[in-house]
């Protein structure tokens, strides 16, 4: 057994697990990666310990010092976890609207939340903005360092995959993986596995929810609609996507992933949240296009109990015309 030094050094070494129904309909090997067993159980945490990792190595942190993200998700949780388990505070900026679920989680990983009024990116009290300058001005009263942990455009958040990531799924399928795909939010995962893998003939796709404009930018296809998914979607090449371009692009509506997410709950044990299934599905898509006997890996992004307000919400479900699986609906069953 493993005796890990502190929660940070209990980030990555994730499992891969294979996806039953997903193999046995394309007659390949789909396995997922189980990123929701990390200590923040997201993807997230790799990219929280490889900033904060980064900014100690520059001198940019010191013990005491305090890390700031505009983030609702993910991240904030996996820097105020990580960022505890170091020795840092961690600030995190979020758009007042976010839902109290959300709210209510980043404290309990520790951190400080403050709220702003949400506002379009180009108002400079937007979140992100407002974060990075908040950062900026902390910095001239905090010795031991404030960073700015600036996920989309910081490419440390990349590099804990090429390090990691990557890495582990080719010592995991002893070298045996055809295709990898996944979803992007800040791209760091595609692009950091992607780069860990391409050059090792593995083909690298994107799978893309409606609604973001990434699909676009790599294919030149129109693409529109809306996901419920989140911490996913993009419109722009963040830092992270910079040098990196996939071999395969796929757009999957809702009505195609959360299928997935339901069923998973019900016929093999794993309740994830939607970009998950964002995911499945393109590597569902991927094993079509390559055919029968390939090995296609993908990202089991994060737990479904972060998303019980909404995605496993029949009443929001209803709402926005989407199908509620009957288990989900609580109604009385019969007894025979
Ligand atoms: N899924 C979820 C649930 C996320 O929070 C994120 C990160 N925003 C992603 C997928 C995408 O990961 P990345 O930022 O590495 O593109």
């Amino acid at each position: 057994m493993t005796i890990h030094a502190d929660l940070a050094h209990a980030v990555g070494n994730t499992p891969l697990l294979k996806l039953r129904r997903a193999s046995e309909e394309t007659g390949c090997t789909i396995l997922g990666k189980c990123e929701f067993m990390n200590p923040g159980q997201s993807v997230k945490d790799r990219a929280a310990l490889s900033i904060i990792k980064d900014a100690v190595e520059r001198g940019d942190l010191k013990p005491g010092g305090t890390i700031v993200e505009g983030t609702a998700g993910n991240t904030g949780i996996g820097l105020a976890l990580v960022g505890a388990s170091m020795g840092f505070k961690t600030i995190i900026v979020i758009p007042e609207t976010q839902s109290q679920e959300k709210k209510d989680m980043i404290r309990l990983a520790g951190a400080q939340l403050v709220q702003v009024p949400a506002v379009p990116y180009k108002n400079p009290n937007n979140y992100v903005k407002y974060s990075g300058r908040l950062a900026e001005e902390l910095s001239k009263s905090t010795p031991e360092g404030v960073i700015w942990a600036n996920q989309f455009d910081n490419t440390a958040n990349r590099q804990a995959h090429i390090d990691g990531t990557g890495p582990e799924i080719w010592q995991q399928t002893d070298g045996r993986v055809d295709g990898f795909i996944c979803a992007v939010g800040t791209g760091g995962t595609l692009a950091g596995v992607g780069m860990a893998l391409q050059d090792k003939g593995v083909k690298i796709g994107l799978a893309d929810p409606e609604g973001s404009g990434i699909y676009k930018l790599y294919t030149g296809k129109e693409a529109g609609g809306d996901s419920i998914t989140e911490g996913i979607g993009q419109g722009r090449i963040t830092g992270n996507l910079e040098g990196f371009t996939p071999d395969l692009c796929y757009k999957i509506p809702d009505s195609e992933a959360l299928p997935i997410v339901f069923n998973l709950v019900k016929e093999e044990g794993l309740c994830l949240g939607g970009s998950s299934g964002i995911n499945i599905a393109g590597a569902i898509h991927m094993a079509r296009e390559l055919g029968p006997g390939h090995t296609i890996v993908t990202i089991l992004c994060d737990y479904g109990n972060r998303y019980q307000s909404k995605l496993f919400n029949p009443t929001f479900l209803k709402e926005k015309g989407l199908p509620v699986p009957d288990w989900m609906d609580g109604s009385p069953q019969s007894i025979p």
